[in-house]
């Protein structure tokens, strides 16, 4: 399973597919793609092997020149469509890749609050988190903090936001993340080789680390607010 991010400046669908490809090694049940459009969220997801997604892409294009990309191993929820990430809200959308352990807690309290959910897996809490927040006021900056602060378990987290085109977080606790640095773009994937095609300029995230991107850099820091800095390195993977 794996995670892949782009804040582009050239057509992004292309990219991210070729991304998803170089984290199939990891294996996956399913696997999808979200970008921004026209200061919405578009999303493709298909159950099974990565040609399913591209043939649903093919059927139904999607433009864009920032979106994410997952590559599924189900641990809540069957391995079909719906369960597919990303997950979104109109305001966001999401990929994650672990385990949210408080999942059930957080969802009782949305479920009493009227969120109505679509999909049986833990990831969904974390859009109606972040939704919910979004929807009081608080930044996006702001929104994902205070959600990070309330998720136990395992996670590595992209997100986007709708009309955002300029802006992604993510977010490590116990599944790998790293920062691509790009000429005008910034990427987030799983390892170095999932970015392979877009960059050797490597930032790993350290555990409990989350990050703010937008097209020219990285603003990482830790859960209580804390900035750090995190060295930038060339890899040996490329290609
Ligand atoms: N726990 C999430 C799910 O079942 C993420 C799985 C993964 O790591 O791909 O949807």
């Amino acid at each position: 399973c794996g995670i892949i991010g782009i804040i582009g400046t050239k057509p992004v669908v292309p990219l991210l597919l070729d991304g998803l490809k170089r984290l199939e090694y990891r294996g996956y049940d399913s696997a999808g793609i979200a970008t921004l459009v026209d200061g919405g969220l578009e999303r493709r997801r298909a159950q099974g092997k990565l040609v399913n997604l591209q043939n649903r892409v093919e059927e139904e294009p999607i433009t864009g020149m920032t979106g994410i990309g997952h590559t599924r191993w189900a641990t809540h929820g069957r391995p079909n469509e719906i369960n597919a990430h990303p997950h979104a809200s109109d305001k966001v959308s999401l990929v994650h890749n672990g385990i949210i352990e408080n999942f059930q807690e957080l969802r009782a309290e949305l479920d009493a609050k009227g969120q109505a959910f679509q999909t049986e897996t833990d990831t969904e809490v974390v859009v109606h988190l972040i939704t919910n927040y979004l929807n009081d006021g608080l930044s996006p900056e702001e929104a994902v903090h205070t959600t990070l602060k309330r998720l136990e378990g395992a996670f590595a987290l992209a997100i986007v936001f709708a009309g955002r085109e300029d802006l992604m977080i993510g977010a490590r606790r116990g599944s790998p993340l790293a920062v691509g640095y790009g000429d005008g773009e910034m990427y987030l994937g799983s390892d170095a080789l999932s970015l392979s095609h877009l960059t050797d300029q490597i930032c790993y995230l350290e555990e409990g680390d989350w990050v703010v991107l937008d097209n020219n850099g990285a603003t990482i820091r830790d859960l209580a607010g804390n900035l750090l800095n995190r060295e930038v390195i060339q890899t040996a993977v490329s290609g």
